[in-house]
Protein backbone atom coordinates (compact mmCIF):
# COMPACT_ATOMS: atom_id res chain seq x y z
CA UNK A 1 0.00 0.00 0.00
CA UNK A 2 1.16 3.50 -0.95
CA UNK A 3 1.68 6.04 1.97
CA UNK A 4 -1.73 7.32 1.07
CA UNK A 5 -4.70 4.57 0.69
CA UNK A 6 -6.20 4.83 -2.91
CA UNK A 7 -9.86 3.96 -2.44
CA UNK A 8 -11.76 3.27 -5.66
CA UNK A 9 -15.59 4.30 -5.67
CA UNK A 10 -17.93 3.08 -8.49
CA UNK A 11 -20.82 4.81 -8.45
CA UNK A 12 -21.27 8.53 -9.67
CA UNK A 13 -24.84 9.19 -8.48
CA UNK A 14 -25.34 11.74 -5.24
CA UNK A 15 -23.75 8.62 -2.81
CA UNK A 16 -20.70 8.04 -4.87
CA UNK A 17 -19.74 11.64 -5.30
CA UNK A 18 -20.47 12.94 -1.68
CA UNK A 19 -17.97 9.58 -0.94
CA UNK A 20 -15.91 10.75 -3.46
CA UNK A 21 -15.56 14.59 -2.24
CA UNK A 22 -15.32 13.17 2.01
CA UNK A 23 -12.64 10.85 1.09
CA UNK A 24 -10.28 13.39 -0.82
CA UNK A 25 -11.24 16.57 1.61
CA UNK A 26 -9.36 13.59 4.49
CA UNK A 27 -6.67 13.45 2.14
CA UNK A 28 -7.32 10.22 0.47
CA UNK A 29 -6.59 9.22 -2.79
CA UNK A 30 -9.56 8.39 -4.92
CA UNK A 31 -10.69 7.38 -8.31
CA UNK A 32 -14.45 7.61 -8.84
CA UNK A 33 -16.26 5.23 -11.88
CA UNK A 34 -19.20 6.29 -13.33
CA UNK A 35 -20.68 3.98 -16.39
CA UNK A 36 -22.36 6.89 -17.90
CA UNK A 37 -22.41 10.58 -16.92
CA UNK A 38 -22.53 11.99 -13.08
CA UNK A 39 -26.20 11.34 -12.51
CA UNK A 40 -26.83 8.90 -14.66
CA UNK A 41 -28.69 6.33 -12.67
CA UNK A 42 -31.74 7.23 -9.97
CA UNK A 43 -30.17 10.64 -8.74
CA UNK A 44 -31.16 12.06 -11.99
CA UNK A 45 -34.59 10.23 -12.25
CA UNK A 46 -35.54 11.57 -9.02
CA UNK A 47 -38.22 14.29 -7.98
CA UNK A 48 -35.93 16.77 -6.65
CA UNK A 49 -37.59 17.14 -3.22
CA UNK A 50 -34.98 18.55 -0.17
CA UNK A 51 -36.97 16.51 2.30
CA UNK A 52 -37.79 18.49 5.63
CA UNK A 53 -38.76 14.83 7.16
CA UNK A 54 -42.05 15.32 7.14
CA UNK A 55 -43.14 12.65 4.61
CA UNK A 56 -41.28 10.23 7.28
CA UNK A 57 -42.78 11.43 10.17
CA UNK A 58 -44.88 8.88 11.58
CA UNK A 59 -43.72 5.72 9.25
CA UNK A 60 -40.50 5.89 9.25
CA UNK A 61 -39.06 8.83 12.17
CA UNK A 62 -35.20 7.84 11.68
CA UNK A 63 -34.96 8.65 7.97
CA UNK A 64 -37.25 11.58 9.08
CA UNK A 65 -34.83 12.79 11.67
CA UNK A 66 -31.86 12.57 9.21
CA UNK A 67 -33.29 14.05 6.47
CA UNK A 68 -34.20 17.52 8.73
CA UNK A 69 -30.61 17.49 10.25
CA UNK A 70 -29.22 16.97 6.46
CA UNK A 71 -32.01 19.61 5.20
CA UNK A 72 -30.06 22.20 7.63
CA UNK A 73 -26.85 21.20 6.72
CA UNK A 74 -27.73 21.73 2.65
CA UNK A 75 -29.48 25.01 2.68
CA UNK A 76 -25.85 26.28 4.24
CA UNK A 77 -23.53 24.16 1.99
CA UNK A 78 -25.25 24.02 -1.31
CA UNK A 79 -27.09 27.27 -1.08
CA UNK A 80 -26.58 27.37 -5.53
CA UNK A 81 -28.62 24.05 -5.19
CA UNK A 82 -31.26 24.73 -3.08
CA UNK A 83 -34.59 26.58 -3.05
CA UNK A 84 -36.55 27.03 0.26
CA UNK A 85 -39.81 26.56 -1.16
CA UNK A 86 -41.40 25.47 2.23
CA UNK A 87 -43.63 22.53 1.82
CA UNK A 88 -47.10 21.91 3.18
CA UNK A 89 -49.21 18.61 3.86
CA UNK A 90 -52.36 19.38 2.88
CA UNK A 91 -56.17 17.97 4.16
CA UNK A 92 -58.68 17.19 1.79
CA UNK A 93 -61.91 16.64 3.39
CA UNK A 94 -61.63 12.82 2.88
CA UNK A 95 -58.41 12.58 4.50
CA UNK A 96 -58.81 11.21 8.13
CA UNK A 97 -58.34 13.66 11.16
CA UNK A 98 -56.59 11.65 13.43
CA UNK A 99 -53.62 10.78 10.85
CA UNK A 100 -53.21 15.03 10.41
CA UNK A 101 -52.44 15.12 14.34
CA UNK A 102 -50.63 11.46 14.35
CA UNK A 103 -48.51 13.47 11.09
CA UNK A 104 -48.13 16.63 13.63
CA UNK A 105 -47.02 14.84 16.56
CA UNK A 106 -44.56 12.74 14.58
CA UNK A 107 -43.33 16.23 13.21
CA UNK A 108 -42.80 17.47 16.84
CA UNK A 109 -41.21 14.30 17.88
CA UNK A 110 -38.71 14.42 14.99
CA UNK A 111 -37.75 18.06 15.59
CA UNK A 112 -38.93 18.83 12.22
CA UNK A 113 -40.99 22.68 12.28
CA UNK A 114 -44.38 22.26 11.71
CA UNK A 115 -47.30 24.53 11.79
CA UNK A 116 -50.74 24.18 11.10
CA UNK A 117 -52.26 26.71 8.95
CA UNK A 118 -56.19 27.03 7.63
CA UNK A 119 -57.44 25.95 3.77
CA UNK A 120 -57.53 29.77 3.34
CA UNK A 121 -54.37 30.51 4.42
CA UNK A 122 -53.04 27.61 2.83
CA UNK A 123 -55.23 29.68 -0.38
CA UNK A 124 -53.64 32.68 0.13
CA UNK A 125 -49.73 31.52 0.04
CA UNK A 126 -50.97 28.91 -2.94
CA UNK A 127 -53.89 30.21 -5.12
CA UNK A 128 -54.01 27.37 -7.41
CA UNK A 129 -54.78 24.76 -4.42
CA UNK A 130 -58.44 22.79 -4.44
CA UNK A 131 -61.31 24.93 -2.70
CA UNK A 132 -62.08 21.73 -0.66
CA UNK A 133 -58.58 21.29 1.01
CA UNK A 134 -59.44 22.40 4.57
CA UNK A 135 -56.30 22.46 6.66
CA UNK A 136 -52.38 22.06 5.87
CA UNK A 137 -49.02 21.96 8.14
CA UNK A 138 -46.48 23.76 7.21
CA UNK A 139 -42.65 22.29 7.30
CA UNK A 140 -39.59 23.65 5.45
CA UNK A 141 -39.35 21.50 2.42
CA UNK A 142 -37.54 22.43 -0.52
CA UNK A 143 -36.50 21.85 -3.79
CA UNK A 144 -33.08 20.79 -5.00
CA UNK A 145 -31.32 20.49 -8.14
CA UNK A 146 -29.55 17.26 -8.15
CA UNK A 147 -27.27 18.06 -11.52
CA UNK A 148 -25.90 20.79 -9.91
CA UNK A 149 -25.37 19.52 -6.55
CA UNK A 150 -23.14 16.39 -7.41
CA UNK A 151 -21.59 18.48 -10.36
CA UNK A 152 -20.24 20.26 -7.25
CA UNK A 153 -19.46 17.70 -5.74
CA UNK A 154 -17.47 15.78 -8.12
CA UNK A 155 -15.91 19.21 -8.73
CA UNK A 156 -14.96 19.27 -5.17
CA UNK A 157 -13.95 15.88 -5.02
CA UNK A 158 -11.51 16.93 -8.25
CA UNK A 159 -10.06 19.98 -6.46
CA UNK A 160 -9.23 17.37 -3.77
CA UNK A 161 -7.23 15.59 -5.88
CA UNK A 162 -9.83 13.17 -7.10
CA UNK A 163 -9.99 11.40 -10.26
CA UNK A 164 -13.46 11.51 -11.81
CA UNK A 165 -13.86 8.86 -14.46
CA UNK A 166 -17.38 9.53 -16.42
CA UNK A 167 -18.75 6.71 -19.25
CA UNK A 168 -16.12 3.97 -17.84
CA UNK A 169 -18.07 1.19 -17.08
CA UNK A 170 -16.81 -1.85 -13.99
CA UNK A 171 -17.17 -4.59 -15.83
CA UNK A 172 -15.58 -6.76 -13.12
CA UNK A 173 -13.97 -6.47 -9.45
CA UNK A 174 -10.22 -8.38 -9.03
CA UNK A 175 -10.20 -10.38 -6.43
CA UNK A 176 -6.93 -12.20 -5.29
CA UNK A 177 -6.23 -14.34 -2.51
CA UNK A 178 -9.78 -13.78 -0.96
CA UNK A 179 -9.39 -10.04 -1.05
CA UNK A 180 -11.03 -7.16 -3.40
CA UNK A 181 -8.07 -5.66 -5.14
CA UNK A 182 -9.48 -3.53 -7.48
CA UNK A 183 -11.67 -3.16 -10.58
CA UNK A 184 -11.66 -3.60 -13.95
CA UNK A 185 -12.61 -0.77 -16.10
CA UNK A 186 -13.67 -0.52 -19.47
CA UNK A 187 -14.18 3.08 -20.86
CA UNK A 188 -16.75 4.25 -23.52
CA UNK A 189 -14.63 6.96 -24.85
CA UNK A 190 -11.39 7.04 -23.41
CA UNK A 191 -10.19 7.84 -19.92
CA UNK A 192 -10.75 11.42 -18.42
CA UNK A 193 -13.16 14.04 -20.28
CA UNK A 194 -15.23 12.72 -22.74
CA UNK A 195 -14.40 13.15 -26.99
CA UNK A 196 -17.15 11.05 -29.01
CA UNK A 197 -15.60 9.17 -31.41
CA UNK A 198 -12.26 8.59 -29.12
CA UNK A 199 -11.28 4.98 -28.52
CA UNK A 200 -11.60 3.60 -25.19
CA UNK A 201 -10.29 0.58 -23.66
CA UNK A 202 -10.13 -1.43 -20.80
CA UNK A 203 -8.11 -0.49 -17.34
CA UNK A 204 -7.62 -2.39 -14.15
CA UNK A 205 -7.86 -0.07 -11.24
CA UNK A 206 -6.10 -1.14 -8.01
CA UNK A 207 -7.32 -0.24 -4.98
CA UNK A 208 -6.80 -0.65 -1.18
CA UNK A 209 -10.67 -0.54 -0.74
CA UNK A 210 -13.30 -0.13 -2.86
CA UNK A 211 -17.01 1.45 -2.21
CA UNK A 212 -19.87 -0.25 -4.00
CA UNK A 213 -21.89 3.26 -4.78
CA UNK A 214 -24.36 1.70 -7.60
CA UNK A 215 -27.59 2.27 -5.76
CA UNK A 216 -30.14 0.16 -7.22
CA UNK A 217 -27.18 -1.85 -9.32
CA UNK A 218 -25.34 -2.64 -6.17
CA UNK A 219 -26.60 -6.47 -6.54
CA UNK A 220 -24.73 -6.40 -9.56
CA UNK A 221 -21.30 -5.62 -8.52
CA UNK A 222 -21.80 -7.59 -5.40
CA UNK A 223 -22.39 -10.57 -7.89
CA UNK A 224 -18.81 -9.51 -9.69
CA UNK A 225 -17.44 -11.21 -6.64
CA UNK A 226 -20.13 -14.12 -5.86
CA UNK A 227 -21.69 -11.95 -3.18
CA UNK A 228 -25.23 -11.20 -2.28
CA UNK A 229 -26.63 -7.74 -2.13
CA UNK A 230 -29.84 -8.12 -1.64
CA UNK A 231 -31.24 -4.36 -3.30
CA UNK A 232 -35.00 -3.89 -4.36
CA UNK A 233 -35.45 -1.70 -7.06
CA UNK A 234 -38.32 0.05 -6.63
CA UNK A 235 -40.07 1.95 -9.64
CA UNK A 236 -41.45 5.95 -9.34
CA UNK A 237 -42.80 7.49 -12.26
CA UNK A 238 -42.67 11.74 -12.56
CA UNK A 239 -44.28 13.79 -15.00
CA UNK A 240 -43.25 17.83 -15.63
CA UNK A 241 -45.45 20.32 -15.95
CA UNK A 242 -44.28 23.35 -18.07
CA UNK A 243 -44.91 25.99 -15.86
CA UNK A 244 -44.86 26.38 -11.95
CA UNK A 245 -48.44 25.91 -10.59
CA UNK A 246 -47.33 26.34 -6.89
CA UNK A 247 -44.23 27.55 -5.94
CA UNK A 248 -44.63 25.16 -2.49
CA UNK A 249 -44.29 21.88 -2.57
CA UNK A 250 -47.59 20.61 -1.85
CA UNK A 251 -47.98 16.94 -0.16
CA UNK A 252 -51.14 15.07 0.52
CA UNK A 253 -51.90 14.33 3.99
CA UNK A 254 -52.79 10.86 3.63
CA UNK A 255 -51.04 7.73 5.43
CA UNK A 256 -49.50 6.57 1.93
CA UNK A 257 -50.55 6.30 -1.63
CA UNK A 258 -49.65 6.76 -5.27
CA UNK A 259 -49.48 10.44 -6.75
CA UNK A 260 -49.32 12.51 -3.33
CA UNK A 261 -46.78 15.00 -4.02
CA UNK A 262 -45.54 18.45 -6.47
CA UNK A 263 -42.76 19.59 -6.11
CA UNK A 264 -42.08 23.19 -8.11
CA UNK A 265 -38.40 22.27 -9.84
CA UNK A 266 -36.62 25.68 -11.47
CA UNK A 267 -38.83 26.77 -14.33
CA UNK A 268 -41.24 23.65 -13.84
CA UNK A 269 -42.97 21.68 -11.90
CA UNK A 270 -42.61 17.95 -11.11
CA UNK A 271 -46.33 15.99 -10.38
CA UNK A 272 -45.31 12.25 -8.35
CA UNK A 273 -44.57 9.37 -8.01
CA UNK A 274 -45.90 5.83 -7.50
CA UNK A 275 -44.01 2.90 -5.92
CA UNK A 276 -43.23 -0.43 -7.35
CA UNK A 277 -40.63 -3.31 -7.16
CA UNK A 278 -39.27 -4.32 -10.64
CA UNK A 279 -36.80 -6.97 -11.00
CA UNK A 280 -34.27 -5.20 -13.02
CA UNK A 281 -33.21 -1.39 -12.54
CA UNK A 282 -32.64 -0.84 -16.93
CA UNK A 283 -35.34 -2.99 -17.70
CA UNK A 284 -39.01 -2.24 -16.51
CA UNK A 285 -42.77 -0.88 -18.41
CA UNK A 286 -42.95 2.93 -18.53
CA UNK A 287 -47.10 2.82 -18.93
CA UNK A 288 -49.27 5.60 -19.43
CA UNK A 289 -51.81 5.20 -17.39
CA UNK A 290 -49.42 6.11 -14.81
CA UNK A 291 -48.52 9.32 -16.10
CA UNK A 292 -52.35 10.13 -16.41
CA UNK A 293 -52.58 8.91 -12.69
CA UNK A 294 -50.38 11.57 -11.85
CA UNK A 295 -52.71 14.10 -13.70
CA UNK A 296 -55.94 13.03 -12.36
CA UNK A 297 -55.00 12.51 -8.91
CA UNK A 298 -52.78 15.68 -8.19
CA UNK A 299 -55.51 17.84 -9.57
CA UNK A 300 -57.80 17.29 -6.70
CA UNK A 301 -55.02 19.45 -4.92
CA UNK A 302 -54.49 21.47 -7.18
CA UNK A 303 -57.63 21.69 -10.31
CA UNK A 304 -55.82 23.28 -13.16
CA UNK A 305 -53.43 20.53 -13.53
CA UNK A 306 -56.36 18.59 -15.01
CA UNK A 307 -55.54 21.29 -18.16
CA UNK A 308 -52.15 22.15 -18.01
CA UNK A 309 -49.56 20.64 -20.36
CA UNK A 310 -47.21 18.69 -19.24
CA UNK A 311 -43.42 18.79 -21.23
CA UNK A 312 -42.13 14.91 -20.38
CA UNK A 313 -42.84 12.02 -18.02
CA UNK A 314 -39.79 10.26 -16.48
CA UNK A 315 -39.21 7.23 -14.48
CA UNK A 316 -36.45 6.38 -11.81
CA UNK A 317 -35.44 3.53 -9.29
CA UNK A 318 -35.61 3.61 -5.78
CA UNK A 319 -32.33 1.66 -4.28
CA UNK A 320 -33.91 0.21 -1.23
CA UNK A 321 -32.78 -2.04 1.09
CA UNK A 322 -34.21 -4.06 4.37
CA UNK A 323 -32.08 -6.35 6.32
CA UNK A 324 -33.27 -9.67 5.31
CA UNK A 325 -35.13 -10.73 8.30
CA UNK A 326 -37.49 -8.36 7.73
CA UNK A 327 -39.09 -9.26 4.94
CA UNK A 328 -41.58 -6.19 3.74
CA UNK A 329 -44.36 -7.01 1.35
CA UNK A 330 -45.39 -4.11 0.31
CA UNK A 331 -42.24 -1.48 -1.22
CA UNK A 332 -43.53 1.86 0.38
CA UNK A 333 -43.38 -0.24 3.96
CA UNK A 334 -39.33 -0.55 3.43
CA UNK A 335 -37.06 2.02 5.28
CA UNK A 336 -35.56 4.83 3.30
CA UNK A 337 -32.70 4.59 5.87
CA UNK A 338 -28.88 3.71 4.48
CA UNK A 339 -26.94 0.69 5.06
CA UNK A 340 -23.13 -0.05 5.11
CA UNK A 341 -22.47 -3.79 3.77
CA UNK A 342 -18.92 -4.61 4.98
CA UNK A 343 -17.88 -7.76 3.06
CA UNK A 344 -15.17 -8.42 5.21
CA UNK A 345 -17.54 -9.01 8.02
CA UNK A 346 -20.65 -10.28 6.29
CA UNK A 347 -19.04 -12.54 3.92
CA UNK A 348 -15.33 -13.09 4.58
CA UNK A 349 -14.27 -11.23 2.06
CA UNK A 350 -11.92 -8.36 3.07
CA UNK A 351 -12.03 -5.15 0.54
CA UNK A 352 -14.81 -3.56 -0.05
CA UNK A 353 -18.07 -2.41 1.36
CA UNK A 354 -21.23 -1.49 -0.07
CA UNK A 355 -23.49 1.27 0.81
CA UNK A 356 -27.35 1.19 0.29
CA UNK A 357 -30.57 2.73 0.49
CA UNK A 358 -30.56 6.09 1.88
CA UNK A 359 -32.31 9.11 0.30
CA UNK A 360 -30.81 12.13 -1.91
CA UNK A 361 -31.18 14.47 0.66
CA UNK A 362 -29.25 12.35 3.14
CA UNK A 363 -26.08 11.70 0.49
CA UNK A 364 -23.48 13.88 2.35
CA UNK A 365 -24.47 12.20 5.61
CA UNK A 366 -24.12 8.49 4.49
CA UNK A 367 -20.96 9.78 2.87
CA UNK A 368 -19.65 11.25 6.14
CA UNK A 369 -20.34 7.51 7.35
CA UNK A 370 -18.86 5.28 4.62
CA UNK A 371 -16.07 7.54 4.83
CA UNK A 372 -15.43 7.23 8.85
CA UNK A 373 -15.53 3.58 8.13
CA UNK A 374 -12.77 3.57 5.33
CA UNK A 375 -10.64 5.81 7.56
CA UNK A 376 -11.25 3.19 10.49
CA UNK A 377 -9.94 0.20 8.12
CA UNK A 378 -6.40 2.61 7.66
CA UNK A 379 -6.09 3.39 11.32
CA UNK A 380 -6.66 6.99 9.93
CA UNK A 381 -8.31 9.82 11.76
CA UNK A 382 -9.10 12.90 9.65
CA UNK A 383 -11.82 14.59 10.46
CA UNK A 384 -15.22 15.02 7.96
CA UNK A 385 -15.83 18.82 6.75
CA UNK A 386 -18.32 18.60 4.61
CA UNK A 387 -20.95 19.52 7.05
CA UNK A 388 -19.36 23.16 7.20
CA UNK A 389 -16.99 23.82 4.11
CA UNK A 390 -19.54 24.75 0.89
CA UNK A 391 -19.73 23.30 -2.50
CA UNK A 392 -18.12 25.46 -5.24
CA UNK A 393 -20.52 27.63 -6.28
CA UNK A 394 -22.40 28.04 -2.68
CA UNK A 395 -19.49 29.90 -0.95
CA UNK A 396 -20.33 32.98 -0.66
CA UNK A 397 -23.89 33.41 -2.24
CA UNK A 398 -25.06 36.58 -0.36
CA UNK A 399 -23.49 38.16 -3.49
CA UNK A 400 -26.39 36.90 -5.86
CA UNK A 401 -28.45 40.18 -6.28
CA UNK A 402 -25.08 42.77 -6.62
CA UNK A 403 -24.14 39.88 -10.04
CA UNK A 404 -27.86 40.12 -10.98
CA UNK A 405 -27.32 43.90 -12.32
CA UNK A 406 -23.55 43.00 -13.31
CA UNK A 407 -22.92 40.87 -16.73
CA UNK A 408 -24.49 42.98 -19.59
CA UNK A 409 -27.44 40.38 -19.11
CA UNK A 410 -30.90 41.15 -18.86
CA UNK A 411 -33.21 40.31 -15.87
CA UNK A 412 -34.71 37.04 -16.19
CA UNK A 413 -31.25 35.33 -17.68
CA UNK A 414 -28.67 37.20 -15.90
CA UNK A 415 -31.38 36.33 -12.32
CA UNK A 416 -31.64 32.60 -13.92
CA UNK A 417 -27.64 32.44 -14.76
CA UNK A 418 -26.48 33.79 -11.27
CA UNK A 419 -28.55 31.48 -9.29
CA UNK A 420 -27.32 28.26 -11.10
CA UNK A 421 -23.61 29.56 -10.89
CA UNK A 422 -23.62 31.06 -7.56
CA UNK A 423 -20.68 32.30 -6.39
CA UNK A 424 -18.92 31.28 -9.30
CA UNK A 425 -21.17 33.68 -11.85
CA UNK A 426 -18.34 36.00 -12.10
CA UNK A 427 -15.53 34.00 -13.04
CA UNK A 428 -17.63 32.06 -15.41
CA UNK A 429 -20.01 35.04 -17.07
CA UNK A 430 -17.13 37.65 -17.39
CA UNK A 431 -16.29 37.37 -20.95
CA UNK A 432 -15.43 40.21 -23.42
CA UNK A 433 -16.85 38.25 -26.18
CA UNK A 434 -20.39 38.67 -27.25
CA UNK A 435 -22.40 36.43 -24.82
CA UNK A 436 -25.57 35.61 -26.79
CA UNK A 437 -28.45 33.03 -25.00
CA UNK A 438 -28.21 29.45 -26.22
CA UNK A 439 -31.28 28.34 -24.78
CA UNK A 440 -33.84 30.96 -23.99
CA UNK A 441 -36.73 28.83 -22.03
CA UNK A 442 -34.06 28.22 -19.12
CA UNK A 443 -31.81 31.25 -19.97
CA UNK A 444 -28.30 29.97 -20.45
CA UNK A 445 -25.49 31.75 -22.33
CA UNK A 446 -22.84 30.90 -24.26
CA UNK A 447 -20.07 31.48 -21.60
CA UNK A 448 -22.25 29.38 -19.03
CA UNK A 449 -22.40 26.68 -22.73
CA UNK A 450 -18.30 27.25 -22.78
CA UNK A 451 -17.99 26.61 -19.39
CA UNK A 452 -19.79 23.41 -18.94
CA UNK A 453 -17.96 22.37 -22.57
CA UNK A 454 -14.57 23.19 -20.64
CA UNK A 455 -15.51 20.88 -17.29
CA UNK A 456 -17.16 17.59 -19.04
CA UNK A 457 -15.66 17.95 -23.06
CA UNK A 458 -17.87 17.17 -26.08
CA UNK A 459 -21.15 15.07 -23.99
CA UNK A 460 -23.85 17.77 -24.75
CA UNK A 461 -25.61 15.68 -22.27
CA UNK A 462 -23.31 16.40 -19.66
CA UNK A 463 -23.42 20.12 -20.62
CA UNK A 464 -27.22 19.95 -20.55
CA UNK A 465 -27.02 18.48 -16.83
CA UNK A 466 -24.81 21.07 -15.91
CA UNK A 467 -26.48 24.17 -16.97
CA UNK A 468 -30.34 23.28 -17.78
CA UNK A 469 -30.04 23.90 -21.78
CA UNK A 470 -32.42 21.94 -23.52
CA UNK A 471 -34.93 21.65 -20.10
CA UNK A 472 -37.53 23.77 -20.68
CA UNK A 473 -40.46 24.36 -22.52
CA UNK A 474 -39.34 22.97 -26.24
CA UNK A 475 -37.59 20.61 -24.91
CA UNK A 476 -34.29 21.34 -26.69
CA UNK A 477 -36.07 22.60 -30.04
CA UNK A 478 -34.57 25.95 -30.04
CA UNK A 479 -31.59 25.05 -28.72
CA UNK A 480 -29.77 21.65 -29.16
CA UNK A 481 -28.56 22.56 -32.51
CA UNK A 482 -27.09 25.82 -31.18
CA UNK A 483 -25.86 24.13 -28.30
CA UNK A 484 -24.16 21.54 -31.12
CA UNK A 485 -22.48 24.62 -32.88
CA UNK A 486 -20.68 25.89 -30.00
CA UNK A 487 -18.53 22.58 -29.89
CA UNK A 488 -17.55 23.62 -33.43
CA UNK A 489 -13.91 25.16 -33.41
CA UNK A 490 -13.05 22.72 -29.82
CA UNK A 491 -14.23 19.56 -32.00
CA UNK A 492 -14.19 18.03 -35.13
CA UNK A 493 -18.09 17.70 -37.28
CA UNK A 494 -17.92 14.43 -36.32
CA UNK A 495 -18.14 14.67 -33.24
CA UNK A 496 -19.89 17.53 -32.89
CA UNK A 497 -22.79 15.62 -35.16
CA UNK A 498 -22.57 12.71 -32.96
CA UNK A 499 -22.68 14.85 -29.60
CA UNK A 500 -26.12 16.70 -31.24
CA UNK A 501 -27.22 13.71 -32.23
CA UNK A 502 -27.17 12.10 -28.83
CA UNK A 503 -28.25 14.87 -27.17
CA UNK A 504 -31.91 14.91 -29.66
CA UNK A 505 -32.32 11.16 -28.91
CA UNK A 506 -32.09 12.23 -24.89
CA UNK A 507 -34.73 14.85 -25.38
CA UNK A 508 -37.14 12.89 -27.42
CA UNK A 509 -37.25 9.64 -25.32
CA UNK A 510 -39.34 11.91 -22.46
CA UNK A 511 -41.86 13.64 -24.84
CA UNK A 512 -43.25 9.84 -25.97
CA UNK A 513 -45.09 10.41 -22.65
CA UNK A 514 -46.55 14.35 -23.35
CA UNK A 515 -48.06 13.95 -26.87
CA UNK A 516 -51.12 15.14 -26.66
CA UNK A 517 -52.30 18.72 -26.09
CA UNK A 518 -49.60 21.84 -27.12
CA UNK A 519 -46.71 19.80 -26.32
CA UNK A 520 -48.03 17.51 -29.46
CA UNK A 521 -48.04 20.74 -31.41
CA UNK A 522 -44.15 21.20 -29.89
CA UNK A 523 -43.07 18.24 -30.41
CA UNK A 524 -44.16 18.38 -34.50
CA UNK A 525 -42.52 21.08 -34.98
CA UNK A 526 -39.48 19.85 -33.17
CA UNK A 527 -39.70 17.18 -35.46
CA UNK A 528 -39.63 19.49 -38.06
CA UNK A 529 -36.90 21.26 -37.52
CA UNK A 530 -34.80 18.95 -36.75
CA UNK A 531 -35.78 15.83 -38.73
CA UNK A 532 -36.71 18.00 -42.01
CA UNK A 533 -34.99 21.08 -41.89
CA UNK A 534 -31.78 19.88 -40.58
CA UNK A 535 -32.18 16.54 -41.68
CA UNK A 536 -31.55 14.50 -38.19
CA UNK A 537 -33.31 11.68 -39.04
CA UNK A 538 -32.14 10.02 -42.39
CA UNK A 539 -28.37 12.21 -42.80
CA UNK A 540 -27.26 11.15 -45.79
CA UNK A 541 -23.21 12.55 -44.44
CA UNK A 542 -22.71 9.27 -42.14
CA UNK A 543 -25.67 7.55 -42.19
CA UNK A 544 -26.62 7.97 -38.39
CA UNK A 545 -30.00 8.79 -37.81
CA UNK A 546 -31.88 9.88 -34.51
CA UNK A 547 -34.84 7.65 -33.90
CA UNK A 548 -38.10 9.76 -34.08
CA UNK A 549 -40.06 7.29 -33.82
CA UNK A 550 -41.80 8.38 -30.20
CA UNK A 551 -44.63 9.77 -32.70
CA UNK A 552 -45.76 6.28 -32.97
CA UNK A 553 -45.45 5.84 -28.88
CA UNK A 554 -49.14 5.88 -28.38
CA UNK A 555 -51.94 8.23 -29.23
CA UNK A 556 -51.97 10.37 -25.94
CA UNK A 557 -53.77 10.94 -22.69
CA UNK A 558 -56.94 9.76 -22.43
CA UNK A 559 -56.34 6.59 -24.67
CA UNK A 560 -53.23 5.30 -23.37
CA UNK A 561 -53.79 2.28 -21.04
CA UNK A 562 -52.01 0.03 -23.44
CA UNK A 563 -49.71 2.06 -24.46
CA UNK A 564 -46.72 0.01 -22.69
CA UNK A 565 -43.71 1.16 -23.44
CA UNK A 566 -40.21 -0.45 -22.09
CA UNK A 567 -37.29 1.93 -21.08
CA UNK A 568 -34.32 2.22 -22.55
CA UNK A 569 -32.31 2.36 -19.17
CA UNK A 570 -30.55 5.04 -21.09
CA UNK A 571 -29.04 8.26 -20.29
CA UNK A 572 -30.34 10.23 -16.96
CA UNK A 573 -33.43 11.74 -17.80
CA UNK A 574 -34.19 14.70 -14.74
CA UNK A 575 -36.29 16.86 -16.69
C1 LIG B 1 -39.21 8.19 -8.18
C2 LIG B 1 -38.17 8.62 -7.17
C3 LIG B 1 -38.26 9.86 -6.57
C4 LIG B 1 -37.33 10.22 -5.60
N1 LIG B 1 -37.41 11.46 -5.06
C5 LIG B 1 -36.53 11.83 -4.11
C6 LIG B 1 -36.59 13.13 -3.57
O1 LIG B 1 -37.41 13.94 -4.00
N2 LIG B 1 -35.72 13.45 -2.59
C7 LIG B 1 -34.80 12.57 -2.12
O2 LIG B 1 -34.07 12.92 -1.20
N3 LIG B 1 -34.68 11.34 -2.65
C8 LIG B 1 -35.52 10.95 -3.63
N4 LIG B 1 -35.42 9.71 -4.20
C9 LIG B 1 -34.36 8.81 -3.75
C10 LIG B 1 -33.02 9.21 -4.36
O3 LIG B 1 -33.19 9.58 -5.70
C11 LIG B 1 -32.01 8.08 -4.29
O4 LIG B 1 -31.99 7.54 -3.00
C12 LIG B 1 -30.61 8.56 -4.62
O5 LIG B 1 -30.60 9.37 -5.76
C13 LIG B 1 -29.71 7.36 -4.83
O6 LIG B 1 -28.43 7.82 -5.18
P1 LIG B 1 -27.26 6.80 -5.38
O7 LIG B 1 -26.04 7.58 -5.71
O8 LIG B 1 -27.18 5.88 -4.23
O9 LIG B 1 -27.70 5.90 -6.62
P2 LIG B 1 -27.64 6.29 -8.21
O10 LIG B 1 -27.95 7.71 -8.43
O11 LIG B 1 -28.45 5.29 -8.90
O12 LIG B 1 -26.10 6.10 -8.51
C14 LIG B 1 -25.53 4.83 -8.76
C15 LIG B 1 -24.66 4.96 -9.99
O13 LIG B 1 -23.92 3.76 -10.18
C16 LIG B 1 -23.70 3.66 -11.58
N5 LIG B 1 -23.31 2.28 -11.91
C17 LIG B 1 -24.07 1.18 -11.84
N6 LIG B 1 -23.38 0.11 -12.26
C18 LIG B 1 -22.14 0.55 -12.61
C19 LIG B 1 -20.99 -0.08 -13.13
N7 LIG B 1 -20.95 -1.40 -13.40
N8 LIG B 1 -19.90 0.68 -13.40
C20 LIG B 1 -19.92 2.02 -13.15
N9 LIG B 1 -21.00 2.68 -12.66
C21 LIG B 1 -22.10 1.94 -12.38
C22 LIG B 1 -25.05 4.03 -12.17
O14 LIG B 1 -24.93 4.42 -13.52
C23 LIG B 1 -25.48 5.16 -11.26
O15 LIG B 1 -25.19 6.45 -11.80
C24 LIG B 1 -36.30 9.33 -5.22
C25 LIG B 1 -36.19 8.11 -5.87
C26 LIG B 1 -37.11 7.76 -6.85
C27 LIG B 1 -36.96 6.48 -7.58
Amino acid sequence: MASVPHIAVIGGGSTGAGIARDLSMRGLDVTLVEQGNLTHGTTGRMHGLLHSGGRYAVSDQKSAEECIEENRVLRDIAAHCVEMTGGLFVKRPEDTEEYFEEKLRGCETCGIPAEVVSGEEARAMEPHLAKDVDRAISVPDGAVDPFRLVVANAASASEHGARIETHSTVTDLLVEDGEVVGLEVEHASGAGKRVHGTEGGTEEIRADYVVNATGAWAGRIGDMAGLDVEVRPSKGVMTIMNTRQVDTVINRCRPKGDADIIVPHETTCILGTTDEEVEDPEDYPEEGWEVDMMLDTLSELVPMLAEARTIRSFWGVRPLYEPPDVGSEDPTDITRDYFLLDHEERDSLPGMTSIVGGKFTTYRMMGEEISDHVCGKFGIDADCRTAEVPLPGSEDFSVLRDYMDEFGLRSPIGRRSVERLGSRAEEVLQTNGPNPTVCACEGVTRAEIHDAIDGSGSDLNAVRIRTRASMGNCQGGFCVHRMASELHGRYDESVTRQAWDELLQERWKGQIHALWGEQLSQAMLNYALHATTQNRDHDPADGGSVDFTAFDGGPGRGDRSEAGVATDGGTADGD
